[in-house]
């Protein structure tokens, strides 16, 4: 380890362990059930009831599928809901609710995005759309990506549709490194029968139970992930691909320095916002410190800072939501501008 990392940690974890900031707790727990509360209460109201306020129902279902993805499974997945193992587990397959399968989820976000953030070709965050999407100056350069900075807010809503029905399945084929057992096959069939289930609990049944004609179903189950997605890409594109925030070939050899370089937090002092990203807008934090819970980012975000400042390392902040939009813009303009 580097003597860097060495005093960040040692300072930092003295910090977290006398004020206890690691696991989720009553809190998290409190929260949890609240959002899988409003998960299956909305999706009920949906088949029983039928008017025009199923807009309301479809919103909570939303807003409460956004809350499990950005924290309730995250959270979850890290180890960081609670100190008991098996609610970290069965919390983090709530994942299952959004219909993706939480061991690929493990491998690309705990193992490639946060081991190796913002490095070409491990960290596939930056990868969402080749050929259309260049978030890494290393990566090939096509005339299209001149207007990268306006189209992208149209296909990073997309993608959660794209990942349902076909990212899964590359993901676990890629996992398996060419060798795929027997194992690895059957939980590419059981991904697929969760797929069907999908359909049959988002579209069929509806359908069924409901009044709604199926173009209107399936135009709902669009926009749905529409807004899924896309407050779910503002999130991690706010944190990674914004100007100063750099891109690299290779990990660098301090990973705290790694980190610091290719991520940054964001409006954290709105607490609006915060709340509706579940305090992700603290993503250095995160990055640093996986296995907390997010109710304690704001405190150690704080010490944070004045220890940075002791050790002379860079912590990015954009102030606001409106300057962390404007660097996420100029870093995709800055992307067609870089001919590398
Ligand atoms: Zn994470």
């Amino acid at each position: 380890m580097q003597n860097i990392d060495k005093d960040f940690f040692m300072k930092m974890h003295a910090f977290i362990q006398k004020h206890e900031l690691t696991y989720g707790g009553k809190r998290f727990l409190s929260k949890a059930i609240l959002i899988l509360s409003l998960f299956f209460l909305s999706y009920a109201a949906i088949l029983l009831f039928h008017g025009w306020y199923a807009i309301i129902f479809v919103a909570v279902l939303t807003f409460a599928k956004i809350e499990i993805g950005l924290s309730v499974m995250h959270d979850a997945n890290h180890g960081a809901a609670s100190k008991k193992s098996f609610l970290n587990k069965l919390l983090g397959n709530t994942l299952l609710l959004v219909w993706l399968s939480p061991s690929n989820w493990r491998e690309k976000h705990n193992v490639r995005h946060h081991g190796q953030t913002n490095v070409l070709d491990h960290d596939e965050d930056i990868d969402v759309a080749p050929f259309l999407l260049r978030f890494s100056e290393h990566k090939p350069l096509y005339l299209i990506h001149k207007l990268q900075h306006v189209y992208a807010w149209f296909l990073y809503p997309i993608q959660t549709v794209q990942w349902i029905f076909f990212w899964d399945f590359s993901m676990s084929w890629r996992y398996s490194e060419g060798k795929p057992t027997n194992k690895r096959l059957l939980h590419i069939w059981k991904m697929a029968a969760i797929k069907l289930f999908y359909v049959f609990f988002m579209i069929v049944l509806p359908r069924l139970l409901t009044p709604y004609s199926l173009w209107t179903i399936i135009g709902v189950f669009f926009i749905m992930h529409w807004v899924i997605w896309f407050t779910t890409a503002v999130v991690f594109q706010l944190a990674h691909v914004v100007e100063h925030a750099e891109m690299v070939k290779e990990r660098k050899d301090s990973f705290v320095l790694h980190q610091f370089a290719t991520t940054a937090d964001f409006a954290p002092n709105n607490p609006i916002l915060t709340r509706l990203f579940w305090w992700l807008n603290y993503q250095v934090v995160h990055h640093l410190f996986p296995k907390v819970c997010h109710i304690h980012y704001p405190k150690i975000a704080k010490e944070m800072r004045k220890v940075t400042k002791k050790l002379g390392i860079d912590y990015k902040v954009n102030s606001t939501f409106v300057d962390a939009l404007k660097a996420h813009v100029i870093q995709l303009r800055i992307l067609w501008n870089n001919f590398s």
